[in-house]
C-alpha cells in the first residue's frame, strides 16, 4: 500500500551574508514537512547557482558545499513528492537560465489546473523536464510578457489550487500565496534582509520572534532592501488548512497568528468535555504530533498525562526495517508501550487523526499487549473521509477508512473499547477568527478541482 505522506516546505533568504548557510538551517527547521529531497539555489547578483539531492538537508549538504555557494539571496525546499514523481527533476528549487537571465521557483502545494496549463504550454513550445506542477508555474512566468513582477502576476491569477511558491531572480525574491490562503507562507526582518518561510519555527532557530503572514491572493517583493505589497487579485478567501494545525506544522510555530500547541491543547480539551462520563486511568498521546492535544485533554479533565508510548526518533527513511518474523517476534523499533505505565490500566489514547487505520489499529495492539485495561481512543480531528487535492498527499479515497467506513465499525477495525472524533464545528470553534479548509472533513472543496472532480466520483 502506498505511503501516505507530508507535504513540502519552503525558505527564502534575501540580502543576508552567506545565504546558503542560512538556508541550510531554515530547511533543517523544516524538515518535518519532506524528508524526500532538498535543494538550495544561491544568487550572487549575477547568476543562480543550484545544488540538490534526495535525502534530508543533512545528508545533501556538506560544509564545503554551503561555503561554495556563494551570494546573499537564495531559495530553497524541502520536499515529500505529492503531484509528480520522486524523479530528480522533480526535485526543487526548479532553475532555469533563459536568454532574458535566470529564474529559481520553490512550491508547496498543488496546481490544480496544471493538465490543462501544461498542455498550452506546450502548444507553445514550452519543454518540461520533469512532471511537476512546480515546472508549470516556471514555464507560465517565463511565458507571460512584461516586467517580472507583471509576469508573475499574470500567471498566479491563472494557477487554480493551493500555492505559496518563491521566485528568484538574480537580485529579487518574490513570495506569493494562494487566494483561498491555503497553504501558509510568512517572512520576517533579519539583520540587514529577509528571511521567508512555509513555517514560523524556522525564524525563531535564528532568533527572530516577530514575523508576518503573506495574505491570500499577495505578492511580496523583496528587492533593493525594501518590501513591497501587491495584490494580484482582490477575490479571495481565507481557508488556511486544518491539518496544518492538526499534523504537519511544528508545535512551536504560529500559523495566521495562533500557535500550533495551543491550538492542538485546546482541540484535546474540547474532546475531554466530551468525555464527562467516561472513566479511564492515564491520558497517553501517540509521540510527537498528537502530545500537545493528549496535555490539553489532560488538564482538562484532570486525567495524569503519562508516556505510554515511547518513539524511537533515528528510525529515519534508510532504516532497514525488520522482516515479518522479526516483527511476529515484537520487533518495535519505532514505537514501543512503556508495560509499567500502562499495565492494568483503562487508557485514554490520543491520536491527531486517523488516515487509512493501521497506525491506530497497531497502536491500540501494542497497549493491549502491555498490559492496558481498556483503551478508548480520541481522535483530535473530525472523521477524514476526503481526499485532499491541495498539496497533502492522503492517498485515493478508498484508501481512507472514515470514507467507507462509521466510526462504530471503525472502532471495531482499530478494537479500541471506544471511539471518538472531533466535530467540524469544533474545529472552526478552536480556530475561532481563523477560516479554516475542511474539505477532506467534510467535502466542500474551495476551489473548481478541475482534474479532479472525476477522481472524488470514483
Ligand atoms: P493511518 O491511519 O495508519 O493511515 O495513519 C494515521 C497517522 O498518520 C496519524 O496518526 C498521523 O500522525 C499521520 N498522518 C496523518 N496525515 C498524514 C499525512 N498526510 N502524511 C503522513 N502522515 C500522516
Ligand atoms: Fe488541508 Fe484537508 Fe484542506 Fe487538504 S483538504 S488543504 S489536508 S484541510
Amino acid at each position: 500500500m502506498a505511503e501516505i505522506h507530508e507535504e513540502c516546505g519552503v525558505f527564502g533568504v534575501y540580502h543576508v551574508e552567506n545565504a546558503a548557510m542560512l538556508e541550510y538551517y531554515g530547511l533543517h527547521s523544516l524538515q518535518h514537512r519532506g524528508q524526500e529531497s532538498s535543494g538550495i539555489a544561491v544568487s550572487d547578483g549575477e547568476t543562480i547557482n543550484s545544488y540538490k539531492g534526495k535525502g534530508l538537508t543533512v545528508d545533501v549538504f556538506q560544509k564545503e558545499k554551503l561555503s561554495a555557494m556563494k551570494g546573499n539571496t537564495a531559495i530553497g525546499h524541502v520536499r515529500y513528492s505529492t503531484a509528480g514523481g520522486q524523479e530528480a527533476e522533480n526535485i526543487q528549487p526548479i532553475v532555469s537560465k533563459g536568454h532574458n537571465g535566470c529564474l529559481a521557483v520553490s512550491h508547496n502545494g498543488q496546481i490544480d489546473n496544471d493538465v490543462e496549463l501544461r498542455l498550452e504550454l506546450e502548444n507553445h513550445g514550452a519543454i518540461f523536464q520533469g512532471t511537476g506542477d512546480s515546472e508549470v508555474i516556471l514555464h507560465q512566468i517565463q511565458y507571460e510578457r512584461g516586467t517580472l513582477l507583471e509576469r508573475i502576476t499574470q500567471a498566479a491569477r491563472k494557477l487554480d489550487g493551493a500555492f505559496s511558491f518563491l521566485v528568484m531572480d538574480e537580485d529579487r525574491i518574490y513570495a506569493v500565496r494562494d487566494r483561498y490562503g491555503i497553504r501558509p507562507l510568512s517572512y520576517a526582518p533579519c539583520r540587514q534582509g529577509y528571511v521567508i518561510s512555509s513555517e514560523t519555527c524556522a525564524f525563531e532557530v535564528m532568533g527572530i520572534y516577530e514575523s508576518y503572514d503573506l495574505k491570500p491572493g499577495e505578492i511580496v517583493e523583496f528587492s533593493k532592501d525594501i518590501v513591497k505589497h501587491y495584490q494580484y487579485t482582490n477575490d479571495i478567501s481565507h481557508h488556511m488548512c486544518a491539518m496544518e494545525y492538526i499534523y504537519f506544522a511544528r508545535p512551536d510555530s504560529v500559523v495566521e497568528g495562533k500557535n500550533v500547541h495551543t491550538f492542538r491543547k485546546e482541540s484535546g480539551a474540547v474532546l475531554a468535555r466530551k468525555d464527562q462520563d467516561l472513566h479511564a486511568d492515564i491520558v497517553v498521546g501517540v509521540p510527537d504530533s498528537s502530545l500537545s492535544a493528549a496535555i490539553g485533554y489532560a488538564e482538562e479533565s484532570g486525567l495524569p498525562f503519562e508516556t505510554g508510548l515511547f518513539k524511537n526518533r533515528y528510525v529515519g527513511r534508510t532504516f532497514i526495517q525488520p522482516t515479518q518474523a522479526m516483527r511476529d517476534q515484537s520487533v518495535r523499533m519505532k514505537l514501543s508501550p512503556v508495560e509499567s505505565v500502562v499495565s492494568g490500566k483503562s487508557v485514554v489514547m490520543i491520536d491527531d487523526s486517523i488516515v487509512r487505520g493501521t497506525t491506530s489499529r497497531r497502536i491500540v495492539q501494542l497497549l493491549k499487549s502491555a498490559g492496558a485495561k481498556e483503551v478508548h481512543v480520541r481522535i483530535a480531528s473530525p472523521v477524514f473521509a476526503y481526499p485532499c487535492f491541495y498539496g497533502v498527499d492522503t492517498s485515493t479515497r478508498a484508501e481512507l477508512i472514515g470514507a467507507r467506513l462509521n466510526v462504530e465499525e471503525i472502532c471495531d477495525y482499530i478494537k479500541a473499547d471506544s471511539l471518538r472524533y472531533l466535530e467540524v464545528e469544533d474545529m472552526r470553534e478552536v480556530a475561532g477568527q481563523i477560516g479554516l479548509c475542511l474539505a477532506c472533513f467534510d467535502g466542500k472543496y474551495v476551489t473548481n478541482l478541475y482534474t479532479h472532480g472525476k477522481e472524488l466520483e470514483d
